[in-house]
Order: structure tokens, then C-alpha cells, then sequence
């Protein structure tokens, strides 16, 4: 994400809205969710079909083959919490959709004996009017 365009795109943005509460956005315009301690992983949360797609993404934000990584999903509510069936294949993983509102809690691993990377992401369907995108993958930032 080092690359030119990219520093003037968030340059352009910066000036838009001045308060940028670190949403990043992935090459598929899924929601980057940081997958390791040292940014060295990410994952890339897409939507599609009323599921959500997890890409694992290197430094670069380059895909990453899948092989001995796992990851668990929870939504609900903190009083009921919901597990998630995660559906791995060769580009990702599959989760359904939680419900709007509902905090999703994804646990990567990058191998069975790896320590689990926790990262959470509040589901807020409600459009966001600047970019047309629901909150949870906006990255206006604070609009407020
Ligand atoms: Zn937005």
C-alpha cells in the first residue's frame, strides 16, 4: 500500500474529512482487519451473497495461499454469543453475514500451534451517504 497513488488518494481524503478513524480498505474494497501483531498479516472482509469473504492478505497486501491457517467467527450478543460456520477454501474463508449491529469477532491463526489474533469488527449495514458503502467498510472515517 506503499505505492504513490495510494498516498495521494488518502491525501485527497485526508483533506475531505479530517478525522480518520483507521478504517483501510483492501485491493477487493473489503474491510483490512489486522491479523498478526506486527502488520505483517491482514485479513480482507468482502461482502458477498449475504456472506462475507476473509482474504488473507501478506505486508503487501498481497494474497496469501492457504494452507494451515484457521479462523473462528462469534457475532450475537455479548450475553448470547453466536458461533459462526467458517467455510475455508483456497481463496479465503466464508462466514455467514451477522446481524446488522452485531459485533463480529474473528480469531486467526496462522497455523494449528500459532497463538490466535483476535480482531472485531462492529457490522453497521447503514449506508454511509459520502461513499455509498455500508459503515463497516467505509473508510470516510468520522462524519460526525
Ligand atoms: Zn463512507
Amino acid at each position: 500500500m506503499k505505492t504513490k497513488l495510494t498516498t495521494i488518494l488518502l491525501a485527497l481524503t485526508a483533506t475531505l474529512v479530517l478525522a480518520h478513524e483507521g478504517v483501510e480498505l483492501g485491493p477487493n474494497k473489503g474491510r483490512i482487519l489486522e491479523f498478526s501483531t506486527n502488520e505483517t498479516m491482514h485479513g480482507e472482509v468482502a461482502a458477498k451473497d449475504g456472506k462475507l469473504l476473509i482474504a488473507i492478505l501478506d505486508k503487501d497486501m498481497k494474497p496469501v495461499k492457504i494452507e494451515a491457517q484457521s479462523v473462528t467467527a462469534t457475532a450475537g450478543s455479548r450475553e448470547k454469543p453466536v458461533k459462526l460456520e467458517v467455510t475455508k477454501n483456497e481463496s479465503g474463508f466464508t462466514v455467514p453475514a451477522p446481524k446488522e449491529g452485531e459485533w463480529l469477532i474473528l480469531q486467526y491463526k496462522d497455523s494449528a500451534s500459532a497463538k490466535p489474533i483476535t480482531a472485531r469488527l462492529h457490522y453497521n449495514e447503514k449506508k454511509c451517504a459520502p461513499c455509498g458503502s455500508p459503515e463497516w467498510r467505509c473508510a470516510c472515517g468520522k462524519k460526525k
